[in-house]
């Protein structure tokens, strides 16, 4: 699944989650003018001169993707160039004389990357096709540039706009969400009986009910790894899902966090939040063996350190770090028991240090009179003594090999999927609002279409155990990035 999970981690989301194409990112700034003195006047004697800014270059991203439709609701992400001192400043953009709001600069994302975010900043509605140019002012600089910004007529939007819109479905377990015209539309039936029936297994591993129903939307396009929790859950559901086939498993995994996050627990750190729904999901992307396969990890030498893990568990690297985690909650289950376990994880409390593994390590001497470095010796004894197979190594190691690909991908041509900086708008005022096509519109040109079915098909041969296909097909994505 995708992995789902990139928590948003606004604490409360658990997760899983770009105009143009990246070419359209950097765009020049003017150079800034600077203050100088007057001919002869004497240096300010007292006032410190501050040093000239550079000329700078600013990245904007618009969305929905791709080009931009009269009528779109258009939101802007404006990244400063790396270096660059936010602190205190925020940007205004005006068209037509009109301000479409101040933003300051902030971190977005799971990766907290700096940036101002303009939300449904600019209605189209009603203007003209054609060029529109946008002033974009940094304040308190003062310094302006402007950018243009096409809108194509709105006849010309693609299908399934402009009739797609949001509807829902109340199933026994959940109210789902869809955007009509899609394949999550098509097949809604199988989906509602297919969350109904991981809504019970899910109740029944966790030994606790969901109590109500859970809001779950089926996105029309990949987010990240394709799953994610945060106010509901989010399921990327479509034909193409080029982040892997894995529906029911990415469900699965999400109703975990949902019902896990419902249990109680001042702090629950992300290793065992993400170790928790893999361990309990019986596997990542799809059911597979957890011990063998985190063994393999120590063959491979991919072992994160548990100390490491727990810091900075969001960006280690991702597989490695989900499965590890995983097994880390199958060894404590395994050797004190889910009682044990559970009233451990729901008693792990923030310390000054302000770290998760030292508040982990505090749980773990409260309960179980060890520190991190004991634990993690004999979670390292458990794993030596697992059986691993030549088919667990060669199938993680191309499980790796897949997402860094997809994510490498991503990054490249589909960046408002990368689930560092992935364009996550809050889905709820989405359907509010009625807006569809932040999640309908996505890249579509050629070499995004060519390395989607690549993707896909190694996923296909990964699945079922076609490792040299699989590694084939890598391959043959891999050569579109070295150009
Ligand atoms: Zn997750």
């Amino acid at each position: 699944m995708k992995n789902h999970c990139f928590l948003l981690i606004c604490f409360l989301l658990v997760l899983l989650l770009a105009c143009g194409p990246i070419s359209s990112l950097p765009t020049a700034l003017p150079a800034v003018p600077t203050a100088s003195p007057s001919p002869g006047a004497p240096p300010p004697a007292e006032t410190p001169v501050p040093a000239p800014t550079p000329v700078q270059e600013f990245g904007i991203r618009t969305h929905p993707d791709g080009p931009l439709y009269v009528g779109d609701q258009v939101s802007f992400e404006v990244v400063p160039p790396q270096g660059f001192d936010v602190r205190e400043k925020s940007v205004e953009i005006q068209v037509a004389g009109q301000s479409l709001g101040v933003q300051p600069f902030a971190p977005f994302g799971i990766g907290g990357r700096t940036q101002a975010t303009f939300f449904w900043a600019w209605n189209t509605a009603g203007l003209e096709a054609g060029p529109h140019t946008l002033t974009l002012t940094l304040h308190p600089d003062g310094v302006s540039w402007q950018e243009t910004f096409t809108l194509r007529p709105a006849a010309e939007v693609p299908s399934p706009e402009p009739d797609a819109r949001w509807e829902s479905l109340s199933s026994d377990c959940c109210i789902i969400y869809y955007i009509t015209g899609t394949d999550a539309h098509r097949d809604i039936e199988i989906l509602a009986e297919m969350a109904d029936a991981e809504a019970l297994r899910v109740e029944a591993r966790l030994g606790a009910s969901f109590g109500e129903k859970i809001p779950l939307t089926f996105l029309p396009r990949v987010l990240g790894h394709g799953g994610f929790a945060w106010n509901g859950l989010y399921v990327s559901y479509l034909d193409e899902n080029y982040a892997g086939h894995a529906t029911r498993q990415v469900i699965h995994h999400e109703m975990v966090h949902w019902l896990d996050a419902r249990q109680g627990g001042e702090l629950r750190p992300s290793i065992l939040v993400e170790g928790l729904a893999v361990y309990l999901s019986g596997g990542h992307y799809k059911e597979e063996p957890i011990l063998p396969r985190a063994a393999a990890l120590l063959e491979l030498g991919w072992y994160i350190p548990l100390r490491d893990l727990t810091d900075a568990f969001y960006t280690s690297q991702h597989e490695i770090g989900y499965l590890q985690a995983a097994a880390l909650v199958a060894y404590l289950v395994e050797t004190y028991g889910w009682e044990r376990f559970n009233a451990f994880y729901r008693d792990i409390h923030p310390v000054p240090e302000g770290t998760q593994s030292a508040a982990l390590e505090t749980a773990l001497q409260k309960h179980f009179g060890r520190n991190l470095d004991s634990l993690e010796a004999d979670f390292l004894a458990f794993l030596r003594a697992q059986p691993v197979d030549d088919s667990h190594r060669t199938d993680l190691r191309l499980t790796v090999a897949f997402y860094d690909t997809l994510r490498e991908y991503q990054q490249q041509y589909d960046p408002s999927a990368y689930f560092l900086s992935a364009w996550l708008p809050d889905i709820s005022e989405m359907r509010r609002r009625g807006i569809v096509a932040d999640l309908l519109r996505r890249p579509r040109e050629a070499v995004n279409v060519q390395i989607e079915a690549l993707l896909i098909q190694a996923d296909r041969a990964l699945r079922s155990g076609e490792y040299v296909r699989a590694e084939s097909f890598l391959h043959q994505t891999m050569r579109w990035f070295a150009e």
